[in-house]
Order: structure tokens, then C-alpha cells, then sequence
């Protein structure tokens, strides 16, 4: 048990480790939530300050918490629902006694492993994800009635588990009495092991536990792959649920067919309802995300800096995208400067000197010409000769990879030619590069040396 004034102890040591600005600013305001079985979780007031203490002051964190409390300790940061939240009552009311304490702060709201951020209010709908949005909303709807199973897939971080949560927080709102089970793939199989090691009798509740919920929202999926036991008890809960009706929603990391080593009869049942994929935001997209986010957050973004972040963090993950923001709102606040686009740049700057540079269209040219030794003007030109109809198709090739051009462009630039034998040309060199090795690493040369 950790008392409130082990608690400041441990602040203290804190406070002693950093400088008082940084412990006032990121540390004062953490919180004591619990410590139990050598996990520490700690409280924080809003999601960038967990991010913030996350990436600078973990490590400090658990060290001054092995020193303390004498066992090292694994930390957890939960970020605390807002005050504006309905109240959650104290699960230990007795602790707050104390009259120069603060009151521990209480955990976010578990909602039966739901998080109460990810609903379909807070999902932001774009090309990419509308159809999944729109199969999800129906399936909340109408559990068990429309799609099912419905199966989302897609990559990392491109909201399927906020999606899921969503279903889930929709079913419960319209039927609480509804029995709306959120597991994640490898929670399931871990309990399902420590349910046939550990207890009598415990395996059989396990089995009983997942084939009598009314909704199953099952996340990452693609994990039971390769283990038979899970896949075996998956397998026959399915089964289960699905012939009485009983609505089933996973999301996987890849279509089910290009899951290695999942079995097949699992496979084909991810088929017999409704495949719904989350492909890459796409830039507007990605902008309506994080001015839904700087405003739920209250961080102050401008169009432009929404604008500046999208274009700039190259990634299709909404979570990085996320933590982009939280980076830069904490800088924000830490040095208590407005954000614009300059403080964006100051903060991201090693991610835009890392973006490519820009290639010249000439300097293609020049490179093939070179390599091949023609001139410039005789891509340009309309000889048809062998010598230098390959190295033309070539530099097209690499013009369409490398630059911003679009076909016709490209056309322009090889003496007016039409856009149709430009695209004949990439096509032509993207089929030979797959069998021909010497025109594969010819290119990969160019490439190379262009990109410097
Ligand atoms: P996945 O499960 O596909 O890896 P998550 O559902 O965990 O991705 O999404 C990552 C983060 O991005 C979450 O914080 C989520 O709320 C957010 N997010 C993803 N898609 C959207 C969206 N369309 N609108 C708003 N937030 C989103
Ligand atoms: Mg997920």
C-alpha cells in the first residue's frame, strides 16, 4: 500500500532530479492512482502530458520508484477523464482522508475495457474510412441482424480499434442490458492459457464466459494465428455466437486470406459476412483528425499549423499524427509560446530535413543520358533507334517515380510527346524491372545517384 505521504516522498525525489520548472510544469501535476503487484499507475491530467512524460521521463520515473517503494516497478500513465465527465464514485473513498492531500485521482472510467474517448462521435469520417464507419454504424444498429461477422481490416493505426469501441459504446447506450464483450485477440488467448493452468473448473468458464455474451468485439484478431488452441477455442465460440445470431466484429492487421497460419475454416467464416477495409488518410482527412483532436484537447491549432502537421509528418498512422500535436502543444505550454507554423518547424525540424529532396526533372535526364552515353537531345528526340529508346523509357520511369510530374508533363518534356506513351513507357520498364536484373539495379543506380 502507498500512503499519500510516500506519495510526496516520492514527488520530492522527483522534484530533486529535474529542474523546477520542468517537475512544476510535467510532474507536479501527475497524480497517485494505485501500486499493486509492482505496477505503479499513475495519474495524468490530459493526454499530451502523458505523452510528454512518456518520452522524456519514463526512465526517471521508474527509477525513482524502485528507489522508493524498494521493487522495480512497471509504470502506467492513465490520462484522467476531464472534471466536466459525470462523476465516478471513489473505489476507495477511505483514502482520501487525509485533509493536506489532494484526493487520489480516480482512474478514467473502464467501461468494461471500452475507452471513452473512441466513439463514433470522435471519429472523424473521410474517403478512406467511410465504408468501414458506415458497416460499423450499421452493425451497432442492428447487431446481428445486417453483417455478420463484419470484419475491418486494415493497417496500423487507422482507427479499427476506435471503431470497435464505438460499436461497442453504441450498442450499450441504445441496451444496457446487452452483454457486449471487447477483448483483444491476445488478452483472449492469455487468459484462455491461465484459465487451463491455473484453476479447476476454469477452463470451462472461460468457454462459457465468451459463448454466452451477446456481441463480441474481438481486436487484432490476426494474433490467434498459428495457435492452435486459441484458434480451436475461437473457433467453436464463433460458432456459438454466430447460430444464435449473436453479432461478431473483428479487425485484423490484413485481410484474413493473407493471414499466415490461420486456419482455414476460421478464414472462410470471416467471409460469410460483410469485409470492410481502413485504407491511408487522406491529407483533408488527416486535418479534420487533428482539428478534432486540438479541440477536444483544447489545444489552440490554427488551420494553417492543422495544415503544416499534415503535410509535413509523412505518416498514414493517426496515432503518430496524434502524437505530433501532443508534442507540439506540450512545447507550447513549456516554453509559452503561441503555436504556429514556426514554433511546428522548430519543434519538427529534424523530420523536415529528413524529407527527400526535391529532384530536378534536367538532372533525370542528364543522369540517364550519361549513364548511357547519348546525349540529352536524343531523348528528346523521336529516333527510334534502340540506343536510345530504352534509356528514354527509363528516364520517364524515373520521372514519374521520383518527381511530382504527371504524364502528360512528362510528355512536354520528350518533345511534346503524348501522355499515353509515357505511360506506356513506366508500364514497360515496371514489367521488365521484375525478370531483368541488370535493368533493375540500372535503375536502383540512377536512383541512388540521384537521390545523393
Ligand atoms: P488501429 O486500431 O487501427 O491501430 P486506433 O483505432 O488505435 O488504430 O487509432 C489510433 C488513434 O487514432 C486513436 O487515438 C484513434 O482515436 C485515432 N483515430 C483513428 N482514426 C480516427 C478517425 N477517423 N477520427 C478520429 N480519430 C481517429
Ligand atoms: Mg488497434
Amino acid at each position: 500500500m502507498t500512503t499519500p505521504h510516500e506519495w510526496y516522498l516520492f514527488l520530492d525525489d522527483l522534484k530533486n532530479q529535474v529542474q523546477d520548472h520542468e517537475f512544476n510544469t510535467w510532474l507536479r501535476p501527475l497524480s497517485f492512482i494505485s501500486r499493486e503487484d509492482g505496477l505503479l499507475r499513475i495519474g495524468a491530467p490530459a493526454p499530451f502530458y502523458k505523452q510528454w512524460v512518456t518520452d522524456n521521463y519514463l526512465p526517471l520515473v521508474e527509477r525513482m520508484a524502485a528507489f522508493r517503494f524498494g521493487e522495480p516497478s512497471a509504470i502506467e500513465i492513465v490520462v484522467l477523464e476531464d472534471e466536466s465527465a459525470p462523476a465516478i464514485s471513489p473505489s476507495e473513498p477511505s483514502s482520501a482522508t487525509t485533509t493536506d492531500f489532494p484526493a487520489p485521482a480516480q482512474p478514467a472510467r473502464q467501461l468494461g475495457g471500452l475507452d471513452p474517448r473512441y466513439t463514433f462521435d470522435r471519429f472523424v469520417v473521410g474517403k478512406a474510412n467511410e465504408f468501414a464507419h458506415a458497416a460499423s454504424f450499421a452493425v451497432a444498429n442492428n447487431p446481428g441482424q445486417t453483417y455478420n461477422p463484419l470484419f475491418i481490416y486494415g493497417g496500423v493505426g487507422l482507427g479499427k480499434t476506435h471503431l470497435l469501441h464505438a460499436i461497442g459504446h453504441l450498442v450499450r447506450e441504445k441496451n444496457p442490458a446487452m452483454q457486449v464483450c471487447y477483448i483483444d485477440a491476445e488478452k483472449f488467448t492469455n487468459e484462455m492459457i491461465s484459465s487451463m493452468r491455473h484453476q479447476r473448473g476454469g477452463m470451462q468458464d472461460f468457454k462459457s464466459k465468451y459463448r454466452n455474451v451477446d456481441m463480441l468485439l474481438m481486436d487484432d484478431v490476426q494474433f490467434i494465428a498459428g495457435k492452435e488452441q486459441t484458434q480451436e477455442e475461437f473457433f467453436h465460440t464463433f460458432n456459438a455466437l454466430y447460430s444464435h445470431q449473436r453479432q461478431i466484429v473483428v479487425t485484423s492487421d490484413k485481410l484474413s486470406t493473407e493471414i499466415p497460419d490461420l486456419e482455414k475454416r476460421i478464414q472462410s467464416r470471416f467471409e460469410w459476412g460483410l469485409v470492410a477495409d481502413i485504407g491511408a488518410p487522406d491529407l483533408e482527412t488527416k486535418v479534420a483528425i487533428l482539428n478534432r483532436k486540438a479541440e477536444t484537447d483544447r489545444i489552440p491549432l490554427t488551420q494553417e499549423v492543422a495544415f503544416f502537421l499534415a503535410s509535413t509528418i509523412q505518416t498514414n498512422n493517426i496515432r503518430d499524427l496524434e502524437g505530433a500535436l501532443n508534442k507540439l502543444g506540450a512545447h507550447s505550454s513549456l516554453m509559452n509560446k503561441d503555436i504556429t507554423v514556426e514554433l511546428a518547424k522548430k519543434v519538427f525540424a529534424s523530420l523536415i530535413n529528413a524529407t527527400p529532396k526535391e529532384i530536378q526533372p534536367e538532372a533525370v535526364l542528364k543522369a540517364v543520358a550519361e549513364l548511357h552515353g547519348v546525349k540529352v537531345s536524343d531523348l528528346k528526340s523521336d529516333r527510334k533507334h534502340k540506343v536510345v529508346v530504352l534509356p528514354r523509357q527509363i528516364a520517364m520511369y524515373l520521372l514519374r517515380q521520383m518527381t511530382p510530374l504527371s504524364y502528360p508533363d512528362i510528355g512536354t518534356r520528350f518533345g511534346g510527346r503524348d501522355h499515353t506513351t509515357v505511360m506506356h513507357a513506366v508500364k514497360k520498364i515496371e514489367q521488365k524491372i521484375k525478370d531483368d536484373v541488370s535493368l533493375k539495379n540500372t535503375v536502383d543506380t540512377l536512383r541512388k545517384a540521384l537521390e545523393g
